[in-house]
């Protein structure tokens, strides 16, 4: 990739913006809580990219933004606690996981291979003029290379991302300039899963309850044996194949480990298209070798995304 194209808040920046997005590019966002990085929710290739472009060394499940409740229900399940929630705080800094629903069409990339999805309708006036033109879900993590401070101006995204992402729309400095609050709404009661830019006294006036706070979602959802059944294969997972045996279900991964039944994550050995195509090969290994069959994969080499997989990999062969 060459610069980044820095567009303004106008309509000719919004609609090259959205235009960006529609082939599967990467836009910086401004929002009310920090700049976010955003990519089609439904392309496997733009979300393999968001990895990509910030680093991140795991495939945590990300925030879809959205412009409007009736995308959302397009989605998502809404509850009646995510109703309330969302009248009383949409659009804001709040973001409600909530059950995803059948048929939503996201990249299993955004939601890490849970049924739920965190959801998150921005309050800035750019973000939803920019989700508005592009009418579809968007996923957008913090717009920085993973482990730095988040970007709240233009400046800071370019020191992080410039090079890496195709273009920033500038909107100024972010007005709250903390992430959201983060809260699981899919049962009756809400659980306070981060702490953000909605102070948690506000959730409480409207529930009338003290909030559950609840680990931190990354580790709850890190630990293997928390991992829904439909992300690990039924049958056992074998890592770093360069000869599977005859009975095994093999993923490939470059030209001198090709694997069968045409499943290969990338022929060309191409860590973002192996990214994008890495849960969907999982599923189709998983019918092919059912109960009690045997996944090999290919070696990947853990550098840029190929950490994220292998990390990925790891917890789908880990012991169950
Ligand atoms: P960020 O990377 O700053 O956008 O943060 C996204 C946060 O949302 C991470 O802490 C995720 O673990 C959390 N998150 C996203 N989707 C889900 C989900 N389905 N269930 C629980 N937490 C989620
Ligand atoms: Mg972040």
């Amino acid at each position: 990739m060459t610069r980044t194209l820095v567009l303004s808040a106008t309509h000719a920046g919004l609609s090259q913006a959205a235009d960006l997005l529609r082939q599967g590019a990467l836009v910086a966002m401004p929002t009310e809580t920090v700049y976010g990085l955003a990519g089609d929710a439904r392309s496997d290739m733009a979300v393999a990219r968001i990895f990509a472009a910030k680093n991140r060394p795991r495939f945590n499940p990300l925030i879809v933004h959205l412009a409007s409740l009736g995308q959302v229900r397009a989605i998502a399940h809404l509850t009646p606690l995510a109703e309330r929630l969302a009248r009383a705080f949409w659009p804001g800094p709040l973001t409600l996981v909530l059950p995803l629903a059948a048929g939503a069409g996201l990249s299993p990339l955004v939601t890490a291979g849970l049924d739920t999805v965190a959801i998150r309708l921005p309050a800035h006036p750019v973000a939803r003029a920019l989700l508005t033109r592009f009418g579809g879900p968007v996923a957008a993590p913090s717009a920085n290379p993973s482990g730095r401070i988040s970007p709240v101006t233009v400046a800071h995204v370019l020191a992080g991302l410039d090079g890496r992402i195709d273009a920033i729309v500038d909107g100024g400095d972010c007005p709250v300039g903390l992430e959201s609050t983060i809260l699981d709404a899919t049962g009756t009661v809400p659980r306070l899963l981060r702490e953000g830019g909605l102070p948690r006294e506000a959730i409480e006036a409207v529930t009338g309850e003290s909030l559950v706070t609840d680990p931190a979602p990354a580790d709850r959802i890190a630990a293997p044996g928390q991992l829904p059944s439909h992300y690990a294969p039924r049958g056992a997972v074998r890592l770093e194949v360069r000869k599977p045996d005859p009975d095994e279900i093999w993923i490939g991964f470059g030209a001198a480990c090709p694997g069968t039944n045409n499943l290969t994550l990338s022929e060309t050995a191409d860590l973002t298209e192996a990214a994008a195509r890495l849960f969907h090969l999982l599923h189709r290994a998983d019918a092919l070798a059912g109960d009690g069959g045997r996944i090999a994969v290919a070696p990947i080499p853990d550098i840029g995304l190929g950490r994220a997989i292998n990390d990925r990999l790891r917890r789908a062969a880990a012991p169950r």
